[in-house]
């Protein structure tokens, strides 16, 4: 592995939750550097592919973030709550689209990307459980983990809950 992926890896597995900042763009670049199997197998670092959050396709960026039932269902579930209605088929159509909409100031956009953050910081975190230390999380958890995150960031602004649309988004 060179250098520059072992100090972003690193980096990558214990980075701190100050991530809203983070840009639908940034986590593009993010994401696209992350040791998956399927580049250290390329690398032939490793010879396991396969994912291990759903142990049944290999594991690459858009399996990992994207195609996986795990992964699919939390998000899934997320735009459940949010009312929304995710169509994309594939993970760069997903981050265009929603770099273009997710701005602004209005909550939706706000929660989005929250909860945007915290899935990938949360999928990577549980891919790199499961593989280095052996214990596991339902998608229930998982899913309750990002609710956490996005209540918690949240508390700190001031929202409008007298508009019946943002009160309802932040019961849910
Ligand atoms: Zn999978």
């Amino acid at each position: 592995m060179e250098h520059r992926d072992k100090v972003l890896w690193q980096k990558l597995l214990r980075f701190p939750l100050h991530i809203p900042k983070q840009s639908m763009i940034s986590w593009m670049i993010i994401l696209d550097r992350l040791p998956t199997r399927d580049r250290l197998f390329r690398m032939r670092i490793s010879t396991d592919q396969l994912c291990i959050l759903c142990n049944e396709e290999p594991e690459s960026r858009n399996h990992l973030f994207f195609d996986c039932a795990y992964a699919s269902y939390i998000w899934n579930s997320i735009m459940i709550l949010t009312n929304l209605r995710d169509t994309h088929r594939t993970w760069n159509s997903r981050i265009e689209c929603s770099a273009k909409k997710w701005k602004g100031k209005s909550l939706i956009s706000i929660i989005l990307r929250i909860a945007w953050n915290a899935f990938n910081y949360l999928i990577w975190e549980e891919r790199n459980r499961r593989i280095f230390k052996g214990g596991s999380r339902t998608t229930y958890q998982i899913l309750k983990s990002i609710k956490e995150f996005v209540r918690i960031q949240l508390n700190d602004k001031d929202i409008n809950r007298i508009d019946h649309v943002n009160s309802s988004l932040c019961s849910l």
